[in-house]
Parts: structure tokens; sequence; C-alpha cells
């Protein structure tokens, strides 16, 4: 058994199941405080901060700390206009059963961002994935969500998230503008912006992706997303 958690260890990895304190690491990982329904952990040997989700402890960034103190501290719940306006854009639901619309947003301050992604979810942003945006927003800061001309249809983005898997973590769904030009999108996909060509101007091509095709065109670009967040 080795001693102290993995991050003692420096192992590079960003959970582990609780099974493994006391059959393969001794370690002292001690709840310390709890914030909303979250419990937050220690290790005494190093200090490293942990979530528990299920039976399983992951890494606890400063990021994430911060997220879930103002996810159950601010007033992130849509007021009935906000609402509306979000249901004029149509909601696509994700594998958690998060809620998600990409929007272009105006916020109190004046600032307007065209990549919003909103997320409605009952529960905290959590865990590593959060940690890639940039900027998080949240809805108080909300002042209009309104339709981004770089997001994609409702009909686009669920029908994207049920993509099949045709190559290794390669989930394709056809998209075609309207002078018949194909473009490919991977698995469940928010916005498009790519040679010029806009999320709204897609719609789907009806079909099948093929490899041997060598027309289509690929967004290699990661888009500059913002995440806003909204408890359900
Ligand atoms: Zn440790």
């Amino acid at each position: 058994m080795k001693k102290g958690c993995p991050a003692c260890n420096k192992e590079k990895i960003f959970a582990f199941s609780e099974e493994l304190i006391g059959t393969r690491y001794k370690a002292n990982v001690e709840k310390v405080e709890t914030i909303g329904t979250t419990d937050l952990y220690k290790c005494s040997g190093c200090n490293t901060d942990y979530f528990k989700e299920k039976n399983m402890y992951n890494k606890l960034t400063k990021n994430s700390k911060e997220l879930l103190v103002e996810f159950y501290n601010r007033h992130l719940v849509l007021n009935e206009k906000l609402r509306k306006q979000i249901d004029q854009i149509g909601i696509t639901d994700d594998w958690n059963s998060d809620k998600l619309i990409p929007a272009k947003i105006e916020l109190n301050n004046g600032m307007i961002h065209d990549f919003a992604r909103i997320r409605i979810s009952k529960n905290p942003p959590m865990g590593y994935y959060f940690d890639l945006f940039e900027t998080v927003i949240y809805i108080d800061e909300v002042k209009s969500i309104n339709q981004s001309e770089f997001s994609l249809s409702k009909e686009v983005r669920d029908k994207s998230k049920n993509a099949e898997e045709l190559r290794m973590s390669f989930y394709p769904t056809v998209l075609q503008t309207a002078d018949k030009r194909k473009i490919v999108i991977n698995s469940l996909t928010l916005f498009f912006d790519f040679q010029n060509i806009k999320g709204s101007e897609l719609s789907l091509a009806n079909e099948f992706w093929d490899f041997k095709n060598d027309k289509y065109i690929y967004a290699t670009e990661t888009l500059k997303e913002i995440l806003v967040i909204v408890k359900e």
C-alpha cells in the first residue's frame, strides 16, 4: 500500500474511488466542509482538496471551489423574462440532463457575448470540464438573451447529441449550407463559426457521414465559448 493519497504520490489522476483508500493508498482524506449539498475533503498529507461525487474523490481546483460557493450563494434562478427568451431559442439536454442553450447575451454592464453556453442545472458546475471555460458568467449578471447568429438550430443540436460513434471519439453529423456545402460537426455542438460559415446558416444534410468524401468541411478551430451558470 502506498503512503498518502494519489497527489501525495505525485500521480497525475483527477479522481480515485473511495475503495482505494485503505486498499491501495494509506491516506488520511477527511471531510472539512459542506457547501450546498457538496462535501469537500482534504488530504492531511499534501493538503490537496477533493470533492466527492458518488464514491469518487475528485480533485477540487481553485476555480471549482469558487464556482461552488457562487452557485449556492447567488440568486441564479431564471426570471420570467429570461425564461421566455430561452424558450425562443430552444433547450438541448446533455447526457447529464443539464439543459444547454446557445445564445447571444447582453450583460447588465452592457457587454455582449455571441458565444454564450447557458447551462441550467440542479448541480453545481464541478470538475475539470468547467475549467476549460476562461470566462464564467452568472445569470444574475445577464440583462437579455437572444438568438446568436453563430448558434446551431435546436434540430441540429439534438441530432448531433445522438450521433453514433463512427471512429474513435468521432460522432459525426453532416450539415449543409444553403449553397449545398457540406459541414461535419463532431458530437453535441452548440455553435459554428468557421470559414465565414455561421451556425444559423446550417441545416441537417440528412446524409450519413461518408469517410471517402473529401469535400466535407471539418471545423478545426476551438470556439471561445463562455459559460453562463443558471440554477434549476
Ligand atoms: Zn495527499
